[in-house]
Protein backbone atom coordinates (compact mmCIF):
# COMPACT_ATOMS: atom_id res chain seq x y z
CA UNK A 1 0.00 0.00 0.00
CA UNK A 2 1.67 3.44 -0.98
CA UNK A 3 0.49 6.40 1.77
CA UNK A 4 1.16 9.45 -1.15
CA UNK A 5 2.03 12.67 0.11
CA UNK A 6 0.49 16.24 -0.30
CA UNK A 7 -3.10 14.76 -1.63
CA UNK A 8 -5.71 17.59 -2.74
CA UNK A 9 -8.96 16.08 -0.77
CA UNK A 10 -11.75 17.46 -3.02
CA UNK A 11 -11.09 14.90 -5.60
CA UNK A 12 -12.52 12.60 -2.80
CA UNK A 13 -15.62 14.91 -1.60
CA UNK A 14 -19.27 15.29 -1.94
CA UNK A 15 -19.03 18.70 -1.73
CA UNK A 16 -15.95 19.11 -4.15
CA UNK A 17 -13.94 20.75 -1.99
CA UNK A 18 -10.89 20.54 0.40
CA UNK A 19 -7.09 21.56 0.01
CA UNK A 20 -4.64 18.71 0.48
CA UNK A 21 -3.61 16.05 2.97
CA UNK A 22 -0.04 15.77 4.31
CA UNK A 23 -0.48 11.97 3.61
CA UNK A 24 -2.99 9.61 2.09
CA UNK A 25 -3.84 5.96 1.59
CA UNK A 26 -6.26 3.39 0.37
CA UNK A 27 -5.39 0.47 2.50
CA UNK A 28 -7.72 -2.63 1.05
CA UNK A 29 -7.30 -5.29 3.74
CA UNK A 30 -7.80 -4.97 7.69
CA UNK A 31 -3.40 -5.91 7.61
CA UNK A 32 -3.28 -2.76 5.38
CA UNK A 33 -5.47 -0.34 7.70
CA UNK A 34 -3.79 -1.73 10.23
CA UNK A 35 0.03 -0.67 8.71
CA UNK A 36 -1.89 2.91 7.98
CA UNK A 37 -2.48 3.33 11.73
CA UNK A 38 1.44 2.14 12.85
CA UNK A 39 2.56 5.03 10.43
CA UNK A 40 0.43 7.59 12.49
CA UNK A 41 1.89 5.89 15.84
CA UNK A 42 5.17 6.01 14.50
CA UNK A 43 5.21 9.89 13.02
CA UNK A 44 2.94 11.09 15.93
CA UNK A 45 0.06 12.47 13.75
CA UNK A 46 -3.95 12.63 13.88
CA UNK A 47 -5.70 10.69 11.37
CA UNK A 48 -8.63 10.86 9.38
CA UNK A 49 -11.29 8.07 8.05
CA UNK A 50 -13.08 9.33 4.89
CA UNK A 51 -15.38 7.28 2.98
CA UNK A 52 -17.09 8.70 0.05
CA UNK A 53 -17.25 11.63 1.37
CA UNK A 54 -21.31 12.40 1.12
CA UNK A 55 -21.03 14.05 4.62
CA UNK A 56 -17.86 15.80 4.88
CA UNK A 57 -16.91 19.23 4.76
CA UNK A 58 -13.13 19.21 4.20
CA UNK A 59 -11.27 22.40 5.17
CA UNK A 60 -10.00 25.29 2.21
CA UNK A 61 -6.38 24.37 4.22
CA UNK A 62 -6.66 20.74 4.04
CA UNK A 63 -5.79 17.85 7.03
CA UNK A 64 -2.45 18.40 8.56
CA UNK A 65 -2.40 14.18 9.22
CA UNK A 66 -2.56 11.14 7.39
CA UNK A 67 -6.41 10.33 5.82
CA UNK A 68 -7.42 6.87 5.37
CA UNK A 69 -9.80 6.15 2.96
CA UNK A 70 -10.60 2.17 3.55
CA UNK A 71 -10.73 0.20 0.66
CA UNK A 72 -11.49 -2.94 2.07
CA UNK A 73 -14.41 -3.98 -0.79
CA UNK A 74 -14.98 -7.98 0.52
CA UNK A 75 -18.67 -8.71 0.04
CA UNK A 76 -20.01 -12.43 1.69
CA UNK A 77 -23.26 -13.46 2.04
CA UNK A 78 -24.03 -16.38 4.41
CA UNK A 79 -27.36 -17.57 5.56
CA UNK A 80 -29.32 -14.02 6.36
CA UNK A 81 -26.82 -11.97 6.87
CA UNK A 82 -24.75 -10.09 4.72
CA UNK A 83 -20.81 -9.38 5.45
CA UNK A 84 -19.30 -6.57 3.93
CA UNK A 85 -16.11 -4.54 4.28
CA UNK A 86 -16.19 -0.65 5.37
CA UNK A 87 -15.44 0.74 1.61
CA UNK A 88 -17.99 -1.80 0.05
CA UNK A 89 -20.66 1.14 -1.60
CA UNK A 90 -23.77 0.93 -0.12
CA UNK A 91 -25.89 0.81 -3.02
CA UNK A 92 -23.78 -2.38 -4.08
CA UNK A 93 -24.53 -4.00 -0.63
CA UNK A 94 -28.16 -3.26 -0.83
CA UNK A 95 -28.74 -4.74 -4.59
CA UNK A 96 -26.04 -7.79 -3.57
CA UNK A 97 -28.44 -8.36 -0.58
CA UNK A 98 -31.72 -8.04 -2.45
CA UNK A 99 -30.39 -10.33 -5.35
CA UNK A 100 -30.25 -12.69 -3.04
CA UNK A 101 -33.46 -12.48 -1.68
CA UNK A 102 -32.34 -10.68 1.44
CA UNK A 103 -34.81 -8.17 2.35
CA UNK A 104 -34.60 -4.78 4.91
CA UNK A 105 -31.51 -2.58 3.49
CA UNK A 106 -33.40 -1.23 0.65
CA UNK A 107 -34.94 1.42 3.04
CA UNK A 108 -31.45 3.00 2.00
CA UNK A 109 -30.90 2.90 -1.51
CA UNK A 110 -29.97 5.64 -3.45
CA UNK A 111 -27.79 7.07 -0.20
CA UNK A 112 -24.61 7.80 -1.24
CA UNK A 113 -21.59 6.58 0.42
CA UNK A 114 -19.74 3.46 1.76
CA UNK A 115 -20.53 0.79 4.57
CA UNK A 116 -17.88 2.80 6.93
CA UNK A 117 -19.62 6.12 6.75
CA UNK A 118 -23.09 4.91 6.51
CA UNK A 119 -22.46 2.79 10.03
CA UNK A 120 -20.51 5.77 11.55
CA UNK A 121 -23.31 8.21 10.78
CA UNK A 122 -26.36 5.80 11.22
CA UNK A 123 -27.71 6.57 7.99
CA UNK A 124 -31.94 7.33 8.45
CA UNK A 125 -34.78 7.35 6.11
CA UNK A 126 -37.75 8.06 7.58
CA UNK A 127 -38.52 5.76 10.27
CA UNK A 128 -35.59 3.17 9.48
CA UNK A 129 -32.06 3.39 10.71
CA UNK A 130 -29.11 1.33 9.98
CA UNK A 131 -28.17 0.20 13.40
CA UNK A 132 -31.78 -1.97 13.34
CA UNK A 133 -30.08 -4.71 10.91
CA UNK A 134 -26.57 -4.32 12.39
CA UNK A 135 -25.17 -8.12 13.98
CA UNK A 136 -21.74 -7.03 14.63
CA UNK A 137 -18.80 -4.90 13.49
CA UNK A 138 -15.16 -5.38 13.32
CA UNK A 139 -13.32 -2.37 14.35
CA UNK A 140 -10.04 -1.18 15.74
CA UNK A 141 -9.46 2.00 17.31
CA UNK A 142 -6.54 4.21 16.67
CA UNK A 143 -4.25 3.12 19.01
CA UNK A 144 -4.19 -0.92 17.43
CA UNK A 145 -6.92 -2.25 19.97
CA UNK A 146 -9.31 -4.54 18.13
CA UNK A 147 -13.08 -4.73 19.15
CA UNK A 148 -16.29 -6.61 18.18
CA UNK A 149 -19.72 -3.97 18.45
CA UNK A 150 -22.25 -6.45 18.92
CA UNK A 151 -26.39 -5.49 18.22
CA UNK A 152 -27.33 -6.79 21.60
CA UNK A 153 -25.43 -3.93 23.46
CA UNK A 154 -25.42 -1.19 20.20
CA UNK A 155 -28.06 1.50 21.98
CA UNK A 156 -28.08 3.40 19.00
CA UNK A 157 -30.24 6.39 17.72
CA UNK A 158 -30.70 9.02 14.81
CA UNK A 159 -27.36 10.42 13.86
CA UNK A 160 -25.78 8.37 16.75
CA UNK A 161 -23.64 5.47 16.71
CA UNK A 162 -21.50 3.15 18.59
CA UNK A 163 -18.68 3.91 15.96
CA UNK A 164 -18.98 7.41 16.61
CA UNK A 165 -18.91 7.46 20.63
CA UNK A 166 -16.43 5.26 20.89
CA UNK A 167 -14.09 6.49 18.08
CA UNK A 168 -13.46 3.60 16.36
CA UNK A 169 -12.71 2.47 12.61
CA UNK A 170 -15.32 -0.01 10.91
CA UNK A 171 -12.93 -2.86 9.37
CA UNK A 172 -16.04 -4.64 8.50
CA UNK A 173 -19.45 -5.56 9.36
CA UNK A 174 -22.51 -7.97 9.56
CA UNK A 175 -25.87 -7.24 8.71
CA UNK A 176 -28.53 -9.51 10.06
CA UNK A 177 -31.77 -9.54 7.20
CA UNK A 178 -34.98 -11.72 6.13
CA UNK A 179 -35.06 -14.00 3.53
CA UNK A 180 -37.81 -13.82 1.89
CA UNK A 181 -39.51 -15.71 -1.28
CA UNK A 182 -38.94 -15.06 -5.33
CA UNK A 183 -42.78 -12.57 -5.25
CA UNK A 184 -41.62 -10.79 -1.84
CA UNK A 185 -38.13 -10.75 -3.02
CA UNK A 186 -39.13 -9.16 -6.73
CA UNK A 187 -41.64 -6.72 -4.89
CA UNK A 188 -39.19 -5.10 -2.68
CA UNK A 189 -36.50 -4.91 -5.76
CA UNK A 190 -39.50 -2.85 -7.05
CA UNK A 191 -39.76 -0.59 -3.94
CA UNK A 192 -36.19 -0.11 -3.86
CA UNK A 193 -35.88 0.99 -7.77
CA UNK A 194 -38.86 3.54 -6.87
CA UNK A 195 -36.76 5.07 -3.79
CA UNK A 196 -33.87 5.20 -5.81
CA UNK A 197 -36.64 7.22 -8.60
CA UNK A 198 -37.65 9.52 -5.90
CA UNK A 199 -34.43 10.37 -4.91
CA UNK A 200 -33.34 11.37 -8.06
CA UNK A 201 -35.69 14.07 -8.28
CA UNK A 202 -35.86 15.11 -4.92
CA UNK A 203 -31.91 15.82 -4.57
CA UNK A 204 -29.71 18.15 -5.97
CA UNK A 205 -27.62 17.35 -9.11
CA UNK A 206 -25.08 19.43 -8.08
CA UNK A 207 -21.48 18.74 -6.07
CA UNK A 208 -23.22 18.53 -2.69
CA UNK A 209 -22.85 16.80 1.16
CA UNK A 210 -26.45 15.87 1.84
CA UNK A 211 -28.53 17.46 4.71
CA UNK A 212 -25.95 20.32 6.30
CA UNK A 213 -27.94 20.08 9.84
CA UNK A 214 -30.29 17.36 11.73
CA UNK A 215 -33.30 17.53 12.18
CA UNK A 216 -35.32 18.59 14.65
CA UNK A 217 -35.50 16.22 17.80
CA UNK A 218 -38.43 17.49 19.55
CA UNK A 219 -41.99 15.43 17.93
CA UNK A 220 -40.14 11.35 18.07
CA UNK A 221 -41.58 9.20 15.49
CA UNK A 222 -40.04 5.15 15.83
CA UNK A 223 -37.03 6.64 17.41
CA UNK A 224 -36.12 9.68 14.42
CA UNK A 225 -36.85 13.04 14.39
CA UNK A 226 -40.18 13.95 12.30
CA UNK A 227 -39.41 17.43 11.93
CA UNK A 228 -37.12 18.23 8.95
CA UNK A 229 -34.61 21.06 9.52
CA UNK A 230 -35.47 22.15 5.38
CA UNK A 231 -38.72 22.58 6.85
CA UNK A 232 -38.42 25.92 8.86
CA UNK A 233 -35.03 27.27 6.17
CA UNK A 234 -37.81 26.51 3.04
CA UNK A 235 -40.15 28.87 5.57
CA UNK A 236 -37.46 31.43 5.61
CA UNK A 237 -38.08 31.31 1.69
CA UNK A 238 -34.21 31.09 1.65
CA UNK A 239 -33.89 28.55 -1.65
CA UNK A 240 -31.72 29.52 -3.91
CA UNK A 241 -29.81 31.82 -1.76
CA UNK A 242 -26.04 32.11 -2.46
CA UNK A 243 -22.64 33.14 -1.34
CA UNK A 244 -19.39 33.01 -3.70
CA UNK A 245 -19.72 29.17 -5.00
CA UNK A 246 -22.51 28.27 -2.47
CA UNK A 247 -25.81 27.52 -2.86
CA UNK A 248 -29.06 26.39 -1.01
CA UNK A 249 -30.26 24.18 -3.05
CA UNK A 250 -33.87 24.77 -5.20
CA UNK A 251 -34.93 21.18 -4.36
CA UNK A 252 -34.05 21.04 -0.77
CA UNK A 253 -33.34 23.39 1.80
CA UNK A 254 -31.08 21.31 4.00
CA UNK A 255 -28.29 20.81 1.02
CA UNK A 256 -26.03 23.38 0.21
CA UNK A 257 -24.76 22.88 -3.45
CA UNK A 258 -21.41 23.76 -4.97
CA UNK A 259 -22.45 25.81 -8.09
CA UNK A 260 -18.44 26.15 -8.97
CA UNK A 261 -15.81 26.72 -7.52
CA UNK A 262 -17.11 27.02 -4.42
CA UNK A 263 -14.90 27.25 -0.98
CA UNK A 264 -15.70 25.50 2.49
CA UNK A 265 -15.29 29.12 3.65
CA UNK A 266 -17.97 29.95 0.91
CA UNK A 267 -20.17 26.87 2.43
CA UNK A 268 -19.82 28.05 6.46
CA UNK A 269 -20.57 31.63 5.26
CA UNK A 270 -23.70 30.40 3.91
CA UNK A 271 -24.44 27.62 6.92
CA UNK A 272 -24.37 30.41 9.32
CA UNK A 273 -26.54 32.53 7.69
CA UNK A 274 -29.15 30.45 7.53
CA UNK A 275 -28.27 28.52 11.62
CA UNK A 276 -28.97 32.77 12.87
CA UNK A 277 -31.93 33.37 10.54
CA UNK A 278 -33.32 29.91 12.27
CA UNK A 279 -32.51 31.46 15.56
CA UNK A 280 -33.91 34.60 15.34
CA UNK A 281 -37.27 33.32 13.40
CA UNK A 282 -38.13 30.12 15.33
CA UNK A 283 -35.51 29.93 18.63
CA UNK A 284 -34.16 26.51 17.12
CA UNK A 285 -30.63 26.03 17.39
CA UNK A 286 -29.69 24.21 14.53
CA UNK A 287 -27.08 21.25 14.77
CA UNK A 288 -24.76 20.40 12.02
CA UNK A 289 -24.98 16.88 10.45
CA UNK A 290 -22.35 16.91 8.53
CA UNK A 291 -18.76 15.96 9.73
CA UNK A 292 -15.62 18.87 10.08
CA UNK A 293 -12.50 17.88 8.37
CA UNK A 294 -9.27 19.86 8.89
CA UNK A 295 -11.35 22.37 11.78
CA UNK A 296 -10.33 22.73 15.01
CA UNK A 297 -13.78 23.27 16.13
CA UNK A 298 -17.53 23.72 14.76
CA UNK A 299 -16.92 26.32 11.96
CA UNK A 300 -20.69 26.66 12.06
C1 LIG B 1 -27.59 13.68 -2.23
C2 LIG B 1 -27.38 13.09 -0.85
C3 LIG B 1 -28.44 12.48 -0.20
C4 LIG B 1 -28.28 11.93 1.09
N1 LIG B 1 -29.35 11.34 1.71
C5 LIG B 1 -29.19 10.82 2.96
C6 LIG B 1 -30.29 10.19 3.63
O1 LIG B 1 -31.39 10.07 3.12
N2 LIG B 1 -30.08 9.69 4.87
C7 LIG B 1 -28.86 9.77 5.48
O2 LIG B 1 -28.73 9.30 6.61
N3 LIG B 1 -27.81 10.36 4.87
C8 LIG B 1 -27.93 10.88 3.63
N4 LIG B 1 -26.87 11.49 3.01
C9 LIG B 1 -25.59 11.62 3.70
C10 LIG B 1 -24.54 10.55 3.35
O3 LIG B 1 -24.88 9.90 2.15
C11 LIG B 1 -24.42 9.51 4.46
O4 LIG B 1 -24.08 10.11 5.69
C12 LIG B 1 -23.37 8.45 4.12
O5 LIG B 1 -23.46 7.41 5.03
C13 LIG B 1 -21.94 8.98 4.14
O6 LIG B 1 -21.09 7.89 3.82
P1 LIG B 1 -19.62 8.16 3.32
O7 LIG B 1 -18.98 6.86 3.06
O8 LIG B 1 -19.63 9.12 2.18
O9 LIG B 1 -18.98 8.81 4.62
P2 LIG B 1 -18.08 10.12 4.73
O10 LIG B 1 -18.89 11.31 4.33
O11 LIG B 1 -16.79 9.94 4.04
O12 LIG B 1 -17.84 10.16 6.30
C14 LIG B 1 -18.90 10.40 7.19
C15 LIG B 1 -18.40 10.09 8.61
O13 LIG B 1 -18.13 8.70 8.70
C16 LIG B 1 -16.81 8.48 9.17
N5 LIG B 1 -16.31 7.24 8.53
C17 LIG B 1 -16.23 6.94 7.22
N6 LIG B 1 -15.74 5.70 7.05
C18 LIG B 1 -15.50 5.19 8.29
C19 LIG B 1 -14.98 3.96 8.78
N7 LIG B 1 -14.58 2.98 7.98
N8 LIG B 1 -14.89 3.81 10.13
C20 LIG B 1 -15.27 4.79 10.98
N9 LIG B 1 -15.75 5.98 10.56
C21 LIG B 1 -15.87 6.18 9.23
C22 LIG B 1 -16.03 9.72 8.74
O14 LIG B 1 -14.89 9.91 9.57
C23 LIG B 1 -17.08 10.80 8.92
O15 LIG B 1 -17.11 11.24 10.26
C24 LIG B 1 -27.01 12.03 1.71
C25 LIG B 1 -25.94 12.63 1.03
C26 LIG B 1 -26.11 13.15 -0.23
C27 LIG B 1 -24.93 13.79 -0.95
Amino acid sequence: MQIRKNVLLKNYSGYKIGGPADFFCEPKSKKELLTALKFSINKNIPIYVLGGGFNVLISDSGFRGLVIKPKINSLVIKNNNIIVGAGVDLGRAIRASLKSGLIGLEEFSGIPGTIGGALYMNIHYYQALLSNFVEWIECVDDKLNLYTVNAKNKNWKYEFSQIQANKLIVIRACFKLKKVGSEEKWKTIGKSDEIIRTRFYKYPKEPSAGSVFQNIDTKKFYGAPAISAAHYIDRLGMKGTRIGGAEISGRHANMIINRGGATAKDVIALASLIKKRVRSKFGIEFKPEVQFVGFKKNPF
